[in-house]
């Protein structure tokens, strides 16, 4: 890490942590749905752990999180079992202090797991540990400068600041995707367009996008031909037509040619992201996912999937 990532991410940190100014908390959301004990191992294996929800403060850190990323309408897993034989909860091993933000009428003995509840404006609320569902880690890094003021006024920006080395793995490799769109321009829309090194975003005249047909959740995959160290995804959507057909495209990066197993890179593509020229999505600046897939799949709707390029910056 730099010295200058250092110094922003300890003013971010510093911003952020008004409930303490020793401790910086990052808490993230992984859109993989996995059972309780699953999403521990989980933000273990990231080197981070399951979130505690252990104050009013980190509450309102992580509503203020799923409002951010539009997920208020899914359930989270956090840190958190019922204790053995009891309808009492612990944290980790410890007991529950004062802050328990329990929804109505819960815990009913729906289970011994903890979740943030979307029904009950993301509450606690007990539920069985082997339902799957999407889950929250957490890291902390404990800083040493405690002495540099705090600006109040300035808001908190997240800040990856990239490798300067980076280039792109992707082009010329073998990619696949769930269908070719049929018709006339069939041949010119094969998975091979979004890897092909040209930008071009008209997706009839400039013969250089992937395209599928309509389907439900189309997808699409390159596989790199070995491990790389991948610090970001850049998509080019197409431009002549539709950008809000890339709503809801999720990236992942893993080792599995088998894509839905591996984890999910940054947030899903919503709202504006897809009018950028061109969508940049980050998977990490000091921890880069590891992977040799990347696949881009557009989840929960029927729809065609167009990629004009997808440069796959790495190491
Ligand atoms: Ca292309």
């Amino acid at each position: 890490m730099s010295i200058t990532m250092d110094f922003l991410l300890i003013m971010i940190s510093l911003m952020a942590a008004e409930f303490s100014l020793s401790e910086s908390t990052t808490f993230k959301i992984f859109r993989e749905k996995k059972d309780h004990g699953d999403a521990r191992d989980s933000c273990s294996a990231k080197g981070m752990f399951l979130a505690k929800d252990t104050s009013a403060e980190r509450h309102s850190e992580l509503l203020a999180l799923i409002s951010r990323e539009g997920l208020t309408s899914s359930d989270f897993w956090i840190c958190g079992n019922r204790k053995c034989c009891k309808c009492v909860f612990e944290i980790d091993g410890e007991d529950l202090g004062g802050h328990q933000p329990w929804a109505p009428g819960q815990p009913n003995g729906g289970g011994g797991c903890l979740q943030l509840w979307s029904a009950e404006n993301h509450q606690w609320d007990d539920d069985s540990c082997s339902a799957k569902k999407f889950y929250i880690c957490e890291s902390t890094d404990i800083l040493t400068t405690t002495e540099l003021p705090i600006d109040t006024t300035t808001p908190t920006v997240a800040v990856c600041e990239l490798p300067k080395n980076l280039r792109n793995v992707a082009v010329g490799k073998t990619a696949k995707q769930s269908s070719v769109k049929s018709g006339k321009l069939g041949p010119d829309v094969g998975p091979e367009k979004a890897v092909d090194g040209n930008r071009d975003a008209d997706a009839k005249k400039g013969k250089s996008c992937s395209w599928t047909k309509k389907e439900r959740e189309p997808w699409w995959t390159v596989d790199l031909g070995k491990r790389f160290n991948i610090y970001e995804v850049v998509i080019t959507n197409r431009e002549d037509c539709c950008p809000f057909r890339l709503k809801n495209a999720e990236i992942r990066v893993g080792n599995s040619e088998n894509f839905e197993d591996n984890p999910v890179c940054g947030s899903l593509i919503i709202g504006k992201m897809v009018k950028e020229k061109p969508i940049h999505v980050q998977c990490g600046c000091e921890s880069p996912m590891k992977g040799r897939y990347v696949s881009v799949q557009i989840v929960d709707k029927k729809q065609m999937l167009t990629l004009c390029e997808v440069e796959v910056m790495a190491q």
